[in-house]
Parts: structure tokens; C-alpha cells; sequence
């Protein structure tokens, strides 16, 4: 599949019963498929899956988790296997099996960890172990809270969803501008407005996604509701149920039109956003750093300039740093065509 392409599919029923899933599989899929589904079921890492039946009349797959598995993932988890099967006309059109990843991104401890590592790393001379800090204290105080979406400098009117950086990203950026926002009313959560905001977000999205996805539904439902959105000027898909909950939002709201620049490949891979017509998914490209090639055969790539990056295409989109009046970045990906930011 290649960008542009939007080819149908069929989300597989499923019913949540305690520690099992039970998946019904269309009579309608060939034999290919059902192979095809066998081998998702058996060989994706984190489904930790076992089909311990595969009748030909029901096609019904039980699905079992090893302990410790979040309940609050399972549905995510599967809608995104249950998106990497295709289906044109009754026919099993290729498949190709998902690279084995060795990162979970949901692991509370590594994000920890990882952000006491950057505290050492991170060249912007800002202590990111604050970032961590702030969320105990908001989560300690009770008071933890949606906060809505509210637009910025670059972007001006148009509203942005943010999370706290490092955190939800793992640090990946060099001299990172959103730690500059994070802290540029001072360390103290309860005295930073931003802060409070990315912080109490951030809290939420990693401990009540349901919860996340009613209010971001109510708010995208509302006479309010933008029409251009930007998600993450700050933070990143920092995991698979995270990203399919977004998947979820643009699905429900075709009037508006997202827009998301990611780093967290992984994370989003096997999410089938190229299949939205309102979602922009734009992957980030740090000079020197690898992007897979599995993931620009879909999407558009936002490159940085910084004197060394050798990879530019000809024809690549520069972006003239005012997103409320140029908009080109919401629509990168239907035109099949990258963006570059020129590092200053
Ligand atoms: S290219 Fe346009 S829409 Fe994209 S980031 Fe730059 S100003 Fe914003």
C-alpha cells in the first residue's frame, strides 16, 4: 500500500470477557486471510497470543494474555492488529509480517527511567527530572484535571493537544523547544499554567485513556470544535493504546482535520491513520537518524535542516513558519509530499 491509498477494511468483531478475547472472523475472508491472522495472532510480541482454536465454520480465535497484561489495552491492542488485515473484495492482497520491536513505550518504569537518563543527556540545561516530579505532585494533590486544547505561538488560533515532553517522547530531540514552554514559568506545577496543563493531560492519558477519549469526544463535538487540530506540539505517541485512541477521535469527528508529526514509529505502526482523510500523520526526520521505510511508503516526512541533512527531496514543501495562515502540513500526505523546517 502506498500513500494516497485508502482501501476498505472491516473492523473484526470482538468481545471482551475477562481475561480472554473472543474474535469472530468474517466468513468472508479466504483462507490466505485466515492464515494471515493466524500468524498476526501468534507472532505480535505484545498480544502475548495463543489461538487455542480456529474452527472453520465459527472462525472464532480465543486469545490469552499473559499475567499482568492491562486490561485497559486489549481493546486498543487488538483494533490495531485486527487494522493490519486488509480486505478487497473477499480477497487476501498480501502480508507482510510486523518487524519485531523490542520497546514498550507503555512501561511506566522505562518512561521513568528513560527520563532520569535524559536528566544527564539533554543539552537544553533544563532539569527534566522536574517533569516527573510535577506529576507526583498532581497526582498526590487529587486535583488532576482535563484541560482543553488551546492553540500557540506557531500556531496561532488553531488549538493543540500537548503532553508533557521527555516523558511521552522519550527525549529524542536535541536542544528541545517544548522543555523551553514546559518551564517557562519556573519549575513549580502549581504555579505554571502550562505545566499544570501538560502535566494533569499527561497523567490522564496514561492512566484513564477511556477516560481521556469522553472528554476529547465531548470536545470535538461541541459547537467549538476546530477545524484544523494540531496534536503534540509538545509530546508524542508514547504508546500503541495512546495512539489508537487519536485513531479513534478522527474517526468520530471527520470535520475536523488533525495534523501530528511523530518520532515514535513504533508506536504508531500497524494504526491504520492513512486510511483517514482528516488525519495528517508526518513523521519527523532528525538528521542522521534512520526512518523506516515501511512507514514513508505511507506518510509524509517533516525533515530538519541543520546544514548536514543530506536526504532532502527536490520537491519538499518549506515551511514558512506560520501555521494559521500556510495550513500545508494538514494536507502533506494526500499530496503526497514532505515539508522542511530550517533549523535556527
Ligand atoms: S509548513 Fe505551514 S502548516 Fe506546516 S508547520 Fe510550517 S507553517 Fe505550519
Amino acid at each position: 500500500m502506498k500513500r494516497n491509498e485508502r482501501n476498505d477494511y472491516n473492523y473484526i468483531r470482538k468481545t471482551v470477557v475477562s481475561d480472554t478475547i473472543n474474535v469472530d472472523i468474517p466468513v468472508t475472508y479466504t483462507k490466505e486471510a485466515r492464515q494471515a491472522m493466524h500468524d498476526l495472532l501468534t507472532i505480535e510480541k505484545s498480544m502475548h497470543a495463543t489461538v487455542i482454536e480456529w474452527n472453520d465454520i465459527r472462525k472464532e480465535y480465543c486469545i490469552g494474555y499473559a499475567p499482568g497484561r492491562r486490561q485497559e489495552q486489549e481493546n486498543a491492542d487488538i483494533d490495531v492488529i485486527m487494522s493490519g488485515l486488509r480486505k478487497t473484495d473477499y480477497t487476501w492482497n498480501g502480508y507482510k509480517k510486523p518487524e519485531e520491536t523490542t520497546t514498550n513505550n507503555n512501561d511506566e518504569k522505562e518512561m521513568e527511567e528513560t527520563t532520569m537518563k535524559t536528566t544527564t543527556t539533554n543539552k537544553t540545561g533544563y532539569d527534566v527530572s522536574k517533569l516527573t516530579d510535577a506529576m507526583r505532585i498532581r497526582e498526590a494533590s487529587g486535583e488532576v484535571t482535563f484541560h482543553a486544547p488551546r492553540g500557540n505561538d506557531k500556531t496561532g488560533i488553531i488549538p493543540c493537544w500537548n503532553l508533557l515532553p521527555v516523558v511521552t517522547c522519550k527525549g529524542l530531540c536535541p536542544g528541545c523547544y517544548a522543555l523551553k514552554n514546559a518551564f517557562r514559568c519556573g519549575y513549580d506545577v502549581n504555579k505554571s499554567s502550562v505545566l499544570k496543563a501538560w502535566t494533569d493531560n499527561t497523567i490522564l492519558a496514561k492512566t484513564d485513556i477511556e477516560g481521556l477519549y469522553e472528554k476529547l469526544d465531548e470536545y470535538f463535538s461541541s459547537m467549538a470544535a476546530p477545524r484544523y487540530f494540531r496534536i503534540h506540539a509538545s509530546g508524542d505517541f508514547f504508546s500503541k493504546a495512546y495512539a489508537y485512541m487519536w485513531f479513534r477521535i478522527a474517526q468520530n469527528h471527520p470535520e475536523t482535520r488533525f495534523l501530528a508529526f511523530t518520532k515514535q514509529f513504533d508506536n504508531v505502526r500497524g494504526i491504520p491513520f492513512c486510511k483517514l482523510d482528516n488525519f495528517s500523520l508526518v513523521l519527523s526526520a532528525w538528521p542522521g537518524k534512520p526512518i523506516p521505510e515501511d512507514l514513508t511508503e505511507l506518510y509524509s516526512v517533516a525533515w530538519m535542516q541543520d546544514g548536514t541533512e543530506d536526504r532532502i527531496p527536490e520537491k519538499v514543501f518549506e515551511c514558512p513558519g506560520n501555521c494559521q495562515t500556510c495550513g500545508a502540513c494538514w494536507t502533506l500526505s494526500k499530496e503526497g509530499r514532505d515539508v522542511c523546517f530550517h533549523k535556527h
